[in-house]
């Protein structure tokens, strides 16, 4: 199966999910949505109150800030996949539990294989301990890092932070700015790194001698 068809599984699945007890109070399910051939992965917390009523991510007050904060850079939404660690939204917004995170965790780790993105930027603490546990946002955010299992991780507020906490707008704009070098640079270390293995295999084939009956060996022999 291709991305793009397991991303309309992965959301035909959460759409009729059960696995938490979120389920019994969501209106709508919001599995995420954006370009699937995207190599950047936004990831905020939850739905909120017009996600829920409308199955989509970031439709309300913290979305038109993220619209912005995309637009600031001269991207759109249509450019980046979106989605969030629950895909339900918790009563009154409270945070996710730990128990509903890791009850729909399965659906965000089969949309990272799906996507395969460069960077995931994580939007608030939620998201930003999902890939980075231990790490503190005051710490890390604006800066690209690398996560346990090698994905690159750029940690940003949550835009809904900024709505209560005027200070925070400059320094979501500051960081979104510094998000097109970072994907550049995360791109670049994975380039550098496929280079490598594939380097590193050639030395393997070189060293035991081309199988005679692999595609590869008679496309060797076009040069
Ligand atoms: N806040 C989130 O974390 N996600 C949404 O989709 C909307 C608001
Ligand atoms: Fe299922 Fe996730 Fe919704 Fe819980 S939050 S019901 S695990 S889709």
């Amino acid at each position: 199966m291709g991305g793009e068809a397991i991303l309309a599984q992965v959301a035909d699945e959460v759409r009729g999910c059960t696995r938490c007890a979120l389920a019994r109070r969501r209106t709508l399910a919001v599995p995420g949505e954006g370009n699937v051939r995207s190599d950047v992965l936004l990831v905020g917390e939850g739905p909120g109150a017009r996600e829920d009523a409308t199955g989509r991510p970031f439709v309300g007050p913290a979305g038109e800030l993220l619209d912005e904060l995309l637009h600031a850079i001269g991207w759109q939404r249509e450019d980046v996949f979106i989605t969030n660690v629950v895909k339900c939204r918790p009563p009154g917004n409270r945070d996710p539990e730990p128990a509903e995170a890791a009850a729909c965790a399965g659906y965000l780790e089969r949309q990272e294989r799906a996507l395969d993105p460069a960077v995931v930027v994580t939007l608030g603490r939620h998201s930003l301990q999902r890939y980075l546990p231990g790490s503190r946002i005051g710490g890390v955010h604006g800066n690209l890092r690398r996560s346990f299992s090698g994905q690159h991780v750029f940690p940003m507020y949550h835009p809904a932070a900024a709505l209560h906490q005027a200070s925070l707008r400059e320094t979501l704009f500051r960081d979104m700015r510094g998000l097109p070098a970072a994907l550049l640079s995360a791109r670049e270390m994975l380039a550098g790194e496929r280079m490598t293995a594939v380097q590193a295999e050639s030395a393997v084939a070189a060293a035991t001698g081309p199988e005679p009956d692999s595609d590869d060996a008679e496309q060797m022999t076009l040069f």
